[in-house]
This record gives C-alpha cells, structure tokens and sequence, in this order.
C-alpha cells in the first residue's frame, strides 16, 4: 500500500501514551521506541512530521495506586510523569513534538461528551455518561467485531447495570466519594477511559489526521471506542487514513506487562545494557511481530553492535555509499523494515572488514534514524599512556620482546588491552 499523507507532505501523528501509576517497562520501550524510528524515518524522507503523543495522568489505576500508597492521586500522576519523561530520554526518544497531559484537556472533553448527548450517541445512567454502541453504524470497522461479537469480550470494559449494550462505555464518570472530580454542567466527574485521546487529537489536529499508533492490545476496544466517539461527533470519515499497532514485547511467550509481575523496568535494563543495545534489540524485530525478550537476545544484540563498530575501524577507502543508503531505504519503505536494516548493517560491517571500504558514513547515516549510535567509543588515552605504547612498538621493532612485554603487562593492569596488527597497535 502506498503512503499519502493527507495533506502535502505533512503527517500528523498521534500515539497513545501511558497511563503514569507507575514505572514503565521494556514492553512499554518496544512500541515508544518503534514509533520513534518511525517518526525518525518520516523526518528522514523529507515529511513534516508533527508527533503527539497523550499521557493518562487520571484514570482508575492512578486512583487505586494513590490510595495503596496513600498519597494524593495528582502526587503519583506527578512523580510517574516525571519518571516517564526520564525514561524517554535514557531511551534517546527524541522525536516527539508535544506531550498532552489528559487533565489538561478537560473542557476539550466535556464538549465532545455535549457532541455525543446532542447527536443522540449518548446517554445518561445513574453513575455517568455512557456511549451507545449500537448507534454507530461503523462500530467494530478496525477490529472487525460486531456489535454482538464485541458483547462477548467483557474484559476492560466498563461493567455497569443499565448499560444498553454491553460494549457501551463510559464517557464520563460521575463522581463517587474520594474520587477526583472537575466541575461541569454534565455532573461532577472525570474522563472515561477513550475520550481523551480524541479529545485531544480534535483540539490539536481536527477530526480527521494522518497516522495513529499504539500497541496491538489496543485495537479493541481502544481504538474501536476512538473512532465511534470521533467519526458519531464529528459526522466525518475516517478519523484516522493509517493505523499502526505493534506487536508485544513477551517473556517466556507472555505479555510483558505490570499485572503479571514479569516485567523489567527500562531503569533497571539501562543499568544493564547501554541504550544502544536495548534499541538494537528491539529494532531487529518488526515492529508489528512479537519480541521474545531473552537475555540471549540482548547478548546477540551487543554482539552485533560491537561487530559493526569494530568494522568501522577497518574502514580506510573512500567509496561512494549511495547504494547502501538505497538499499536501507528501500527495506524502511517496505511498512519500516528495521530487521532487513539490521541484517544490512552487518552485511556492511563484513563488507567493511573484507574491503576496506569505508561504508562507516552511511552505517553513521543509517544509525541517526535508527537512534543507535554505531561511532566507536574510544576515548584518547592520557600522553603518557600513549608515550609508552609507542615504546613498546619501537621495542618489538628491535625485538627486544621481554621488555616490551613488561610494558603490554603494565598497560593491562591499568585496564589497557593492546593488540598488535600488521598496521600497528592498537589498544
Ligand atoms: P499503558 O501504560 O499500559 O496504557 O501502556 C502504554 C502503551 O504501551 C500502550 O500502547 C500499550 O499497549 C503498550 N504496551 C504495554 N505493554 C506492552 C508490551 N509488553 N509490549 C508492547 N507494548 C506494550
């Protein structure tokens, strides 16, 4: 299928982002970062992207956590915001153009709530504002469920007596004691679950825009509920022109995900692995397949990191890199093929090694779009350091191998390995 922005060469592009209750893990890390490739990859070619992403800072879990923890739910909302944005930043995402807060959006809510009530796609029950289902001819059009296919799945849905179908889902919830609430002529109350992300996409882009993302969990009834709300209040079609929904990050064939406890934070992974080789890892899978995290995986991911970097080091005739910058563009134009450029960058790197070709200018190019940072970290050792690995050479020259054994043992203590080639030293 062939990508045309709907407007020139703009894209807007909006993703869904977390809900801030606690600390987000490497699942979390494998759609953010596969949209951030993606988005990178968009800029690459020339469009003018526009990247917004929401985040969920009032919502049950950040409710229940506060209550748990016994703080105020805006102080977990804060903090878990705050380590979001952290995260973001360790992960080198770099391409998002504007976060919005769902707190923020209040007023932008409540009027498409007043839309739906208008247009007779809504309705009131005794604890809040409920979307009929059965009212939007279209419902179940990205999931391909009916109506009565959607009855069935009762799971993150909201469960309520009163409801006309069971797949009606609340728009906005009126208060009940202790919660958080904001005023409004509707009823005190807060934001359902799928209001604010198309309150937000109309206030920021219109009702209709270019590409919309998230994990593949949300495309029921997530992303089902968006379209409902936005195409019955807006009366236009489609909402969205491109979906783009990634495949899980899973351990030991399951969800990475909070409730199951099998999750590592993208701290704690940071600690352990350089950011280069978390996003090579999850770059090596297509974004919409599934990754099946293993140690294992971050193994070979390092490996092949360490594998390109050491063959720029060989790189030493200037060639034309065109081809390979053709090549890498022809697997992104293919739904962003990351696994095909991952297998590029290595055929690069034993090109490199047989040749001496200096293919490093596009491996460098390439890794900008990947967020992968294929230059060797060597820093420059202290003057006289390198006074004595000069030493050591003219030693070997004169064969006088004892002493200049006595300088390799002296270096290797100070965490200096050297390895001689025929072009020299190297340390
Ligand atoms: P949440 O904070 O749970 O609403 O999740 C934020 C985003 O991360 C959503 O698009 C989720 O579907 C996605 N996500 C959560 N867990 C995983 C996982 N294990 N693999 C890939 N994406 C995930």
């Amino acid at each position: 299928m062939a990508f045309i922005p709907r407007k020139d060469n703009r894209i807007q592009l909006f993703v869904c982002g977390p809900t801030v209750y606690d600390y987000s893990h490497i699942g979390h890390a494998r759609t953010y970062v596969a949209f951030d490739v993606i988005a990178r990859y968009l800029r690459y070619k020339g469009y003018d992207v526009f990247y917004l992403q929401n985040i969920t800072d009032i919502d049950d879990k950040i409710i229940n956590r506060a209550r748990e923890v016994g703080v105020s739910w805006k102080e977990i909302a804060d903090r878990y915001t705050k380590a979001y944005f952290e995260d973001v930043q360790a992960l080198r995402i770099t391409s998002v153009n504007k976060y919005a807060p769902a707190t923020q959006y209040i007023d932008a809510i409540l009027r498409q709530v007043r839309t739906l009530l208008e247009k007779g796609y809504a309705y009131e029950l005794d604890d809040g504002i409920y979307f009929d289902v059965s009212r939007f001819k279209n419902y179940g059009k990205l999931s391909g469920r009916t109506v009565e296919e959607a009855e069935d799945t009762v799971s993150r849905i909201d469960e309520v007596i009163g409801k006309r179908n069971i797949a009606d889902f609340c728009l906005w919830k009126l208060l009940k004691p202790g919660e958080p609430y904001w005023e409004s002529e509707l009823g005190k109350g807060r934001p359902g679950w799928h209001i604010e992300d198309t309150a937000i996409t109309e206030t920021e882009f219109g009702p209709q825009y270019d590409l919309h993302g998230g994990a593949q969990d949300l495309i029921f009834p997530h992303h089902e509920a968006e379209i409902a709300q936005m195409e019955a209040a807006s009366g236009r079609e489609p909402m969205v022109k491109y979906w783009l929904h990634t495949g899980f990050l899973k351990v030991g064939g399951r969800k990475m995900s909070k409730s199951l406890g099998n999750f590592i934070t993208i701290r704690d992974a940071l600690k352990k692995w350089d950011v280069d080789t978390l996003r090579l890892m999850l770059v090596s899978t297509h974004y919409r397949s599934p990754i099946n995290y293993t140690e294992a995986a971050m193994e070979q991911a390092k490996n092949s990191l360490n594998y390109i970097r050491g063959a720029t080091r060989a790189a030493k005739k200037k060639v034309d890199v065109k081809k390979w910058i053709e090549k890498f563009v022809d697997a992104m134009d293919d739904d962003f093929n990351t696994p095909k450029v991952v297998a590029l960058l290595l055929e690069m790197g034993k090109r490199i090694n047989k040749t001496e070709e200096d293919l490093s200018p596009a491996i460098y190019e390439i890794g900008e779009v990947l967020g992968i940072d294929f230059r060797l970290k060597e820093r420059p050792l202290p003057a006289e350091l390198m006074t004595l690995i000069k030493k050591r050479e003219e030693l070997r020259k004169q064969k006088r191998w004892a002493e200049a054994d006595r300088i390799r043992e002296e270096l290797k203590k100070r965490g200096i390995l050297l390895r001689d080639t025929p072009e020299g030293t190297e340390w």
